[in-house]
């Protein structure tokens, strides 16, 4: 078993700096990816939040995308926070025209689902596998529409409007939250995240 997983950031675009603080203090090493060789030498990765429409342009620009699809397929443990969510998702309602996912998780993703003049806010959700309810800040948040039968429901929204909404997922390797959860100084989904790279590169 590898005893210090090394885990990228995807550093296209996006709040990359608090991921890399909370992952080292958990154990990883890490490191920016923004290269198709970065991206081969990493045992799992972040994919940050940001703008979901820049990202996977700025993706393709860098020949990541295929590469990325191919670590995906291969069992490459992924964490995408909110627009990296968006990315992992297999389909998207409300992208940009014609707007591409990297894919991996059987879920439909809704941009900016929470609507526009909700620009952000936070709010308790009770997640599966964590201890108790977590703090979620949520910035022009995507939710979770619907998944597929593989794809594995962690966290809904506990009040309020969007009552029930799903807001985090895992399915296998491959996990996502709508919400931002380096921003909260709760550091229990990126531990849990750490220890899915080091089981899974065991
Ligand atoms: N609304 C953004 C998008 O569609 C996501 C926002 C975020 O990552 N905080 O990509």
């Amino acid at each position: 078993m590898v005893s210090t997983p090394v885990i990228g950031v995807f550093a296209l675009q996006g709040d990359v700096r608090e991921h890399h603080r909370i992952l080292s203090a958990h154990g990883a090493e890490t490191v920016d990816v923004r290269r198709p060789q970065e991206l081969l030498a990493v045992d799992g990765l972040v994919i940050p939040g940001g703008e979901s429409t820049t990202m996977i342009k700025l993706a393709a620009t860098f020949e990541l995308l295929e590469p990325l699809r191919k670590r995906i397929a291969a069992g490459m443990p992924v964490f995408g926070t909110c627009a990296g969510m968006i990315l992992l998702a297999d389909r998207i309602r409300d992208g940009a025209p014609g707007q591409e996912t990297v894919g991996g998780i059987d879920m439909t993703v809704r941009r900016n689902a929470f609507g526009r003049q909700v620009d952000s806010f936070e709010a308790d959700v009770e997640f599966a596998d964590l201890d108790g309810a977590f703090h979620a800040v949520f910035i022009r948040a995507p939710w979770v529409e619907s998944v597929g039968p593989s794809c594995q429901v962690l966290a809904r929204v506990a009040s309020g409007p969007a009552l029930g909404r799903i807001v985090a997922v895992r399915q296998g390797h491959l996990l996502a939250t709508a919400f931002h959860p380096e921003l909260t100084g709760d550091d229990r989904v990126h531990r849990y995240f750490v220890e899915l790279t080091t089981a899974s590169s065991a």
